[in-house]
């Protein structure tokens, strides 16, 4: 689906109530944990969803609005639970001209990330369902994910453990970054995840770039392939659902990864097309 398909009527005015950068100093990149906070407009969503953002203007020659899309980060009730905020986590993002070399900041990234709290956000959706928690706690669910990718997943894991009351199924989570700096939720200076830790079905694996500062992606590949039999006997069982997320690089690696499990390009994509025809494939990818 194109942005413009996107329905951008009646959008919701939301306080930011928090913004909070959850990569530490030495990271290259700035990326930020938003609670949005939505007092006086009736406003739900579900874990999986996606919220549009209105960046305001002057808008470029053309253009009416600037929108961008953000996954939900937080479990249906927010953060706190208490059923009037949403997160999102945030990259500031920058293009680079290709002939010049000059750096641009992206206008709602930016404008997300120099908001302070207080401020009015306009925002739109919720979209999608790409990703949904299936019903049975019995599920087996496997989550590739890298960067911003891991915004959903955060939203999954504490929902299940928390809203759900427990999840019987294995969880696994492979996630990559660029550096151990960058893995969001799961770094030094904000480590959600890890309050998950110790749950008997769940398991974090960590991928990073071997070469950071080359800008050579996470080598999500390799760690999918050390766990490689537990991968494939959950790819194997009708009861797992495998969800994909984050920057296109991680869909790259989790198929080259899941070609040489299979014993080939045509036997994974076989296992894939059965996947999709049970509902239990869904990947949410950007560039
Ligand atoms: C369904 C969906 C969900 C998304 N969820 C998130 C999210 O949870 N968090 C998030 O930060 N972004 C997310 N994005 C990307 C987001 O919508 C914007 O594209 C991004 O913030 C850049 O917008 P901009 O207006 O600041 O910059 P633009 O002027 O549109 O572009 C800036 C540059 O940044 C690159 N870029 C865009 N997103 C990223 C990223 N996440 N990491 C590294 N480089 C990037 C682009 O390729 C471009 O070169 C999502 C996109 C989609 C389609």
């Amino acid at each position: 689906m194109r942005l413009s398909d996107y329905d951008t009527n009646n959008p919701h005015e939301m306080t930011l109530q928090s913004t909070e950068i959850i990569t530490p100093a030495d990271s290259e990149a700035e990326v930020r944990h938003l609670v949005l906070r939505f007092d006086d407009t009736p406003f739900s969503y579900a874990e999986g969803q996606s919220i549009g953002v209105l960046a305001p203007g002057p808008y470029e020659f053309g253009n009416t609005q600037h929108l961008r899309l953000y996954s939900i980060a937080s479990p249906s009730l927010g953060d706190d639970y208490r059923g009037n905020t949403l997160s999102i986590c945030v990259r500031r993002c920058f293009s680079i001209d290709d002939i010049s070399g000059e750096r641009y900041p992206g206008r709602a990234s930016n404008y997300l990330c120099d908001a302070t709290p207080g401020d009015t956000i306009l925002i739109t959706g919720p979209y999608g369902v790409q990703f949904q928690v299936p019903a049975s706690n019995e599920a087996n669910l496997l989550m590739v994910g890298v960067g911003t990718g891991i915004a959903p997943f955060r939203a999954f894991v504490k929902s299940i453990y928390k809203r759900h009351g427990g999840w019987k199924g294995k969880v696994r989570l492979f996630y990559g970054a660029k550096s151990g700096v960058e893995m969001l939720y799961m770094n030094q200076l904000r480590n959600d995840l890890a309050l998950y830790y110790d749950q008997a079905s769940f398991k974090a694996f960590e991928a990073i770039s071997p070469r950071p500062h080359y800008d050579e992606s996470p080598d999500l590949h390799r760690v999918i392939v050390e766990n490689a039999h537990e991968t494939w006997e959950m790819m194997e069982d009708p009861n797992t659902y495998v969800f994909l997320a984050g920057l296109l690089a991680a869909d790259k690696h989790f198929e080259r990864a899941m070609e040489q499990l299979a014993g080939g390009s045509d036997a994974w994509q076989d296992k894939k097309a059965s996947l999709i025809a049970s509902g239990r494939y869904s990947e949410l990818l950007y560039d």
